[in-house]
């Protein structure tokens, strides 16, 4: 791929369009600290011009009155598109947001097709319409329940999963015949700019998908406060979603908030360690630790607590971090000067609380990628829960190993915590995973494993990770209006008794 500075315009209407103030801002490769494409900046205008696109369209019905069958040929064809597409997205998506190619060749490439196949055969046996049973009293009637499109959604997007956070809200969203407009996190917006062409190329009318790239402050709130927005869809941290619902409230905007997580793992003490260990590594280091269900808190019994402090020390130790690019690096930088700062914060907090740093700590320095934001993989034992390493979240490669007495216990500190995303059991006894699995206060449960979504499998929070659920056939619920509609049997004026109700004289 070229080396040259690459450069977007906004896409609104179908259309590459420059940004209306002519202003434009830099994407930085995080591996490198160097700037590899320069991106115009959505204003005032632009995000009026591509909400006002994304009704005109809405309202005209060539897409949102599609019969579903239409529908889904054409998200079908995205899905093919996103395969063949896949080199020059992997690209992109690598050089801003500094995922290891490995990653996003093998993961999030397929996933983000399988999104688009698995909404498009939903949008086929959705029941958009539901009889009710005819009523006895007041009088025959024939009740529907229709699912109706919502209109125009907006879709507020994060630098860690782009282009697929991007694909689990336009999938749902144009499934069930809706509009969108995306904001892409500053850091990475150039995978949803090419997404929405792929989309629009393989026949989603113009203005159906638009994105408009731009500052969260701005761009971002004008977005979620304009009048003819009719619903937000939000991936992001917690302190940004209480903005986002206060900003909805104006017009009383639907709402799916996707927030913040601080998961817990629970390693019982009959767990098989030659999987517990690397699986509690994976739940933490994938992505350099920047995935908001990732598993951050490890709760080990008092027998097994040195044991696996040394092996997951031992474990950690293996990972080689490296230019993203390179088929052969395991773990890439974070994402940003800024979240280097703020993980090696939290480090500094960690020391500074009693945590005893086991492995990591520091920046770390990658030949041949001097200025990029690498942080080493970085365990502390000998944490509590009531440490900020432990209650907050740091999206970082930073682990949280905490001891307890009994499984009672562990269960309460896991269950102790503001989010409630994910969590996890490790266990040979599936069902005693079970019994613990049922108290914890999270929207998914991994037992013996991590990370592990399915495009059909709803994924949302308990707590303050958010407000509904994307993937799954939940999704294209958070995506529809319920209309009930209700149509008289009853034929005769003197059948119709309730009318007394105002007409006293017959
Ligand atoms: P934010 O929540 O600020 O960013 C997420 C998205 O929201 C971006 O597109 C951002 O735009 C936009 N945004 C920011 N402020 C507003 C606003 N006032 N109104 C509308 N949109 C807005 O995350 P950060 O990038 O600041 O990361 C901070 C922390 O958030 C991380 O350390 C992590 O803890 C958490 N996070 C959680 C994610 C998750 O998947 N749950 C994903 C990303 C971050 P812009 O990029 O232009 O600021």
């Amino acid at each position: 791929m070229s080396t040259e500075l690459m450069k977007f315009h906004l896409f609104i209407d179908g259309e590459w369009v420059q940004g209306s103030d002519g202003e434009t801002f830099p994407v930085i490769n995080p591996a490198t600290g160097k700037i590899v494409a320069e991106v115009d900046k959505g204003g005032k205008q632009d995000i009026d011009r591509a909400v006002k696109a994304a009704r005109r369209v809405f309202e005209a019905g060539s897409w949102s009155e599609l019969p579903p069958r239409k529908r889904a040929q054409v998200l079908f064809a995205v899905a093919q598109k996103i395969a063949e597409r896949a080199e020059e997205l992997v690209y992109l998506e690598s050089v801003s947001s500094g995922g290891t190619v490995r990653r996003i060749g093998a993961f999030d490439i397929m996933s983000a097709a399988d999104v688009f196949n698995t909404m498009a055969n939903f949008c086929l046996g959705y029941q958009y319409t539901e009889a009710l049973p005819v009523p006895a009293y007041p009088g025959p009637a024939h009740n529907f329940i229709w699912r109706e499109p919502v209109g125009v959604c907006a879709a507020i997007v994060p630098w860690n999963f782009p282009l697929l956070m991007a694909c689990w809200k336009i999938a749902p969203a144009l499934a069930m015949g809706n509009s969108v407009v995306i904001k892409p996190a500053s850091n990475t917006p150039l995978t949803a700019l090419v997404l929405a062409q792929i989309i629009t190329e393989c026949g989603v009318p113009p203005g159906a998908v638009n994105v408009v790239p731009g500052p969260g402050a701005s761009a971002g709130e004008l977005l979620v406060a304009h009048p003819e927005v009719d619903k937000i869809a939000f991936t992001g941290s917690t302190e940004v979603g209480r903005r986002i619902m206060q900003l909805a409230s104006g017009t009383i905007k639907k709402l799916t908030l996707e927030l913040g997580g601080k998961s817990p793992a629970i390693l019982l003490d009959d767990a098989d360690l030659a999987i517990a260990i690397p699986g509690s590594l994976y739940a933490f280091l994938l992505h350099s630790g920047q995935i908001c269900e990732s598993g951050t808190r490890l709760f080990v019994p008092d027998s097994l607590y040195d044991q696996v402090v040394e092996l997951l020390a031992a474990y950690a130790a293996k990972i080689k971090l490296g230019n993203p690019l390179d088929p052969a690096t395991d773990m890439g930088p974070v994402v940003s000067r800024q979240q280097l700062d703020t993980v090696l914060s939290y480090i500094g907090w960690g020391r500074e609380q009693g945590a005893r740093l086991v492995c990591g700590g520091r920046r770390a320095v990658v030949a041949g990628c001097e200025e990029g934001y690498f942080v080493e993989p970085t365990i502390f034992a000998d944490a509590t829960n009531d440490m900020r390493i432990s209650r907050e979240e740091i999206f970082g490669p930073v682990l949280a190993v905490i001891r307890y007495h009994d499984v009672a216990q562990a269960v309460e500190m896991a269950n102790d915590s503001i989010y409630g995303l994910a969590a996890g059991v490790w266990s040979k006894d599936v069902n005693k995973a079970y019994r613990v699995a049922r108290k914890l206060r999270a929207g998914t449960v991994w037992i013996n494993d991590w990370h592990h979504l399915r495009s059909d499998a709803p994924f949302g929070g308990y707590k303050q990770s958010g407000i509904g659920r994307e993937l799954g056939r939940q999704a294209l619920d958070e995506y529809t209006q319920v209309k009930h509609v209700h149509t008289s049997m009853v034929p005769d004026l003197e059948r119709r008794p309730w009318l007394q109700l105002i007409f006293s004289q017959g």
